[in-house]
């Protein structure tokens, strides 16, 4: 539907005030003419019996009444005035004798002057109006706004514009294996349809936030040389209700009319979730209906349209069973976090566009960043280049790097942040607890480095790094996990015995830990068995968890409580006891890096091993 322009309204607004003065000339000429008191001033003063004999004689060619007041034009043309009684009227003293010729009028100021009293309810009850017509025009204008809406707001490329290829993708072999088809497909349809086969109409890409999903799509338009329609998920729903189906219709319209191309739907979770299922706040019915109209439209593309429909979502576990049925989503490509070399391979793409200085290690700064997505990635190349400028650099150095790396992973340093030497040298113990007992306990990740600089929300930090390609976790990396987060509060409570607040997050993640094991990993201990306790609920479409409802009885909660308290506890005993048995060591180590404030892996286990490093720098 098409809006009509919005009409200028501004005619009601110069009829009421036309009218208003209309009426108000209307009202003065309707009255008399007004007499000038004035003129009255010095006029003498006769009485109201005078009066009326003077009329009845015939002497008067003018009497004016107003109020009790009376004044008198004489036909000779001299004035006088006089008084009546207020019950007076103008029969009751004879002045209207139909054969008199004397014009007697009665000046009806009071109506002059309601009207000048009611004058600023009128100028307020036009202004009243007058808002009311500016609203409604900005809401009918608002509106014709809305119906564009409709019209879907997505970003077309153009063929020539999508500059993005496979090879901007790094890594990525199996992903981009896959979609070497769909770009075929888009290029040779008649190669597929004249045997038989049915060109696909869906792929949707799954992987975490920054993968790459988009970036793959573009590539895949950009390899096809087809145009490339990109919404998100979330531009879909918007205010007004209906406004997301029509901007469906609207985009795949477009679409065919410029196929081959390729539709792009970002986050398409944020429409294509379960239908039906437990809705949070508003906008259900309106995601349902968008949702119906992206399945009729893919479901309506005749053969040959060749339009192929790319989505990516991070949520495929919410998706509604619809989306992923066969001549649909059927194809789904799953993209994982980047891998040791894959990270490597990005961070070369991310080189390209940067000037970088000689002998840099990539591999290095890829081995330290387990578990980050290619968007981190570029994030931190970029922040190598912002702190290279900072310094004056010509080019980026591997310290730049280095540090890029920190600040991404761990948050800016806050050196200005100065505590007092007691508080020093506990966060110094603190984390050296943390180091030494994550150090003996064999399952936890690596070492990497230990700081006492404060970065963000922490006073200080130690920097263990994720082991590469580790996909499940045994109990015993658990337990050990659990000692090494209650090695800070431990090496506190052993130096200093005391307990401070430094160490809420560690307990809070600690007890985390063990509250899974028992809940979600069945590795609970006697009665609680390998059951799963507790059942995830769906999540809001705003993307948050409602985190777990409880399905077991009040006993499996006290057991599951009492196993968390136990564990916790004797962790923390085992942390105690790894450090008092290296107390000495752990003095050592603090003296040092109160000194450093950071120090490496190496620096470390030379100190507490007391052999000099032999292995390479990492
Ligand atoms: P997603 O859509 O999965 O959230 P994006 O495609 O928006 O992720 O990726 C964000 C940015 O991260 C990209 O613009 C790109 O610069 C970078 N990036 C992610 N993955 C890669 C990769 N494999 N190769 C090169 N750059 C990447
Ligand atoms: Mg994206
Ligand atoms: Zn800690």
């Amino acid at each position: 539907m098409r809006a009509r322009p919005p009409k200028n309204k501004n005619w009601i607004f110069s009829v009421i005030l036309f009218g208003t003065l209309i009426a108000m000339s209307l009202m003065s000429l309707m009255n008399p003419q007004r007499i000038n008191d004035k003129q009255f001033a010095d006029a003498p003063e006769i009485s109201i019996s005078e009066v009326t004999r003077g009329y009845d004689a015939g002497r008067f060619s003018e009497i004016t009444i107003h109020d009790n007041k009376v004044f008198i034009k004489t036909v000779t043309g001299s004035l006088i005035q006089s008084y009546k009684e207020s019950r007076d009227t103008v029969s009751q003293l004879g002045w209207n004798d139909p054969k008199n010729n004397t014009v007697v009028q009665v000046e009806n100021r009071e109506a002059a002057n309601m009207f000048m009293a009611v004058l600023p309810d009128l100028l307020f009850f036009m202004l009243v109006i007058g808002g009311l017509i500016w609203l409604f025009r900005g809401v009918s204008r608002s509106q014709s706004n809305a119906m564009s809406f409709g019209k879907s707001k997505a970003r077309v490329a153009d063929a020539t514009q999508v500059k993005t290829r496979f090879k901007n993708v790094a890594g990525m072999d199996e992903p981009k294996e896959d979609l070497v088809e769909v770009v075929d497909f888009l290029k040779n349809p008649k190669k597929y349809t004249s045997i038989g086969a049915k060109i696909p109409k869906g792929v949707l890409l799954v992987g975490s936030p920054g993968t790459g999903k988009t970036l793959l799509a573009r590539a895949v338009a950009g390899e096809a040389g087809v145009p490339f329609f990109s919404i998100a998920g979330s531009e879909f729903v918007e205010m007004f209700v209906g406004v997301g189906a029509s901007r469906v219709r609207d985009l795949f319209a477009k679409a065919k009319r410029n196929s081959p191309c390729i539709i792009f739907i970002d986050e398409i979770d944020a429409v294509g979730r379960q239908r039906g299922g437990a809705g949070f706040g508003g906008g259900h019915d309106e995601r349902e209906q968008t949702l119906n109209q992206i399945l009729t439209e893919m479901d309506g593309f005749e053969q040959g349209a060749n339009v192929i429909v790319v989505a990516a979502t991070n949520r495929p576990d919410v998706l509604d069973k619809a989306l992923l049925r066969p001549g649909r989503f059927d194809r789904r490509i799953f993209i994982d976090k980047p891998d040791l070399l894959a990270r490597e391979k990005i961070l070369e793409v991310h080189t390209l566009n940067k000037k970088m200085g000689k002998n840099i290690n990539l591999e290095a700064i890829a081995q330290k960043t387990v578990g980050l997505t290619g968007a981190d990635l570029e994030n931190i190349m970029n922040e190598a280049a912002i702190l290279a400028a900072k310094r004056k650099k010509k080019t980026i150095g591997q310290q730049d790097i280095d540090d890029a790396v920190e600040k991404v992973a761990l948050g800016p340093e806050k050196r200005s942040r100065k505590l007092s030497k007691k508080e020093t040298a506990i966060t110094a113990y603190h984390e050296l607890g943390h180091a030494i007992v994550g150090y003996e306990c064999k399952e936890s990740d690596p070492l990497h480095k230990i700081s006492i600089v404060s970065r963000g929300q922490a006073l200080g930090v130690t920097w263990f790094l994720p082991k590469e390609d580790q996909f499940t976790t045994s109990k015993t990396k658990f337990l050990d996990e659990i000692c090494g987060l209650l090695g800070g509060r431990a090496a506190e409570e052993l130096i200093f015995n005391e307990r401070t607040t430094g160490a809420s997050n560690d307990i809070e993640r600690a007890s985390a830990i063990a509250r899974n094991m028992a809940t979600r990993y069945g590795m609970g201990e006697g009665e609680l068995g390998p059951v799963a306790y507790g059942e995830k609920q769906g999540s809001s479409h705003l993307g948050a968890d409602l985190g777990m409802t409880r399905n077991y009885s009040e006993e499996k909660a006290k057991q599951i409580d009492s196993f968390v308290k136990k564990t916790v506890e004797t962790q923390y005993a085992r942390a105690l006891g790894i450090l008092k048995k290296k107390k000495a060591k752990l003095e050592k180590l603090t003296t040092v890096l109160l000194k450093t404030e950071t120090m490496t892996v190496e620096e470390f286990k030379e100190i507490y091993t007391g052999k000099k490093a032999a292995k390479k720098k990492a």
